[in-house]
């Protein structure tokens, strides 16, 4: 007789659990602003500068961008379902986005979404809406045609947003050219087996390239979560300068 009000303050605890775990949104002061951050799922956030939404890899449904203004640009690193997700794009208002894509992306996307779509190879840059934005080439080691992401499919990018740099590692092992960047602010890198890296390479990487803040995302791999407080530790340990920012990219875990 008293199980149905043990369930319902379960269900409740559950709710408030998973509510209170949904990542806020960070503060970066920029030389003429503010810079906002939205961790939303594993791939996928939001950036806010001058009024001006950027979503990254919408993922999971529209009921994770549900308050937050329509994307002024959308940036999708890659084809497979956790970047290029066709169901949430459908979902959310992408009417007056530009997208920015690698082009094997823009071949897989209908014709009907967004404003303009901006086909970006590795390397190459767009400016928009006063952001600069440079593809960043992600890839798996060895070099291989038959990898998961062969170099030359995925964008990774780098944008600069007023004085800031911020970098989005897109799939990618610890490649040479992730490695080389400099004068990073704030970085997003991914760390989950066997498709990306794990955390003692993401470390290394980001021990060599020094990013101000980095926050590890897309860390949910095939035997569950990357341990991203070892990650913290192993970067930490050898350079606590590094700001390392855990946040949870899985709310509804
Ligand atoms: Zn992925």
């Amino acid at each position: 007789m008293q199980i149905k009000p043990i369930l319902i303050s379960i269900s409740l605890l559950i709710s408030c659990v998973s509510w209170a775990q949904k990542p806020a949104i960070d503060i970066i002061k920029t030389k003429n602003g503010i810079l906002q951050i939205q961790p939303i799922l594993h791939s996928s956030l939001v950036l806010t500068y001058n009024n001006k939404t950027i979503y990254v890899d919408p993922y999971g449904g529209a009921k994770l961008y549900k308050g937050i203004n329509a994307p002024d640009i959308i940036l999708i690193t890659d084809i497979h379902g956790d970047h290029l997700d066709q169901k949430t794009l459908d979902s959310i208002d992408t009417s007056k986005a530009i997208f920015i894509l690698p082009e094997e992306v823009a071949h897989k996307l209908p014709k009907k979404y967004g404003s303009e779509i901006v086909i970006l190879q590795n390397r190459q840059g767009v400016h928009r809406l006063g952001f600069f934005i440079t593809a960043i080439p992600m890839y798996n080691l060895p070099e291989e045609p038959s990898s998961k992401h062969p170099k030359g499919r995925g964008n990774g990018y780098l944008l600069t947003i007023d004085n800031k740099q911020v970098y989005i590692s897109g799939d990618t092992e610890d490649v040479q050219e992730m490695r080389k960047l400099q004068n990073i602010d704030i970085a997003f890198v991914c760390m989950n087996l066997p498709y990306t890296m794990d955390i003692n390479q993401a470390a290394d990487a980001v021990l060599e390239f020094q990013p101000k803040i980095v926050y590890p995302f897309h860390y949910r791999g095939q035997d569950g979560f990357s341990d991203t407080e070892a990650f913290k530790k192993l970067v930490n340990t050898k350079n606590k300068n590094i700001e390392v920012r855990l946040r949870n990219w899985y709310p509804s875990n």
